[in-house]
């Protein structure tokens, strides 16, 4: 039994979406300000089981929108992986749309 969640990102995306658009809450504040609150968080990923899909999106932050005054979205984050849909920060590693973002968020 491999099981990995991963292994078939489709559906691991149809997942995730449905989980936020069911209205999921996720800790979208506050936004690290520092590399060391940025490291704060991905220590707080780290420890998470491989597999807690729902508990990366809350740490995350993750909504299905642009987010903030400057609309920020996951498109020109510099994890984002256009041809796959893919999120490529390690303590992520999932699939996301183009116009989602999380407080990961980086240029
Ligand atoms: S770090 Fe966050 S904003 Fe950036 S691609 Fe990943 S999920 Fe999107």
């Amino acid at each position: 039994m491999g099981g990995n969640k991963r292994d078939d990102p489709a559906k691991l995306l149809a997942e995730i979406a449905q989980m936020l658009e069911d209205g999921l809450e996720t800790q979208t504040e506050p936004f690290p300000e520092t590399v060391q609150e940025f490291s704060k968080i991905l220590d707080e990923l780290r420890a998470l089981d491989r597999d807690d899909i729902k508990g990366r999106l809350v740490i995350g932050g993750f909504v299905n929108h642009p987010y903030g005054p400057d609309g920020q979205r996951c498109q020109e984050c510099i994890y984002y992986l256009v041809h796959r849909k893919w999120c490529d920060l390690p303590e992520l590693s999932l699939p996301v749309e183009p116009e989602w973002w999380c407080r990961l968020w980086k240029i």
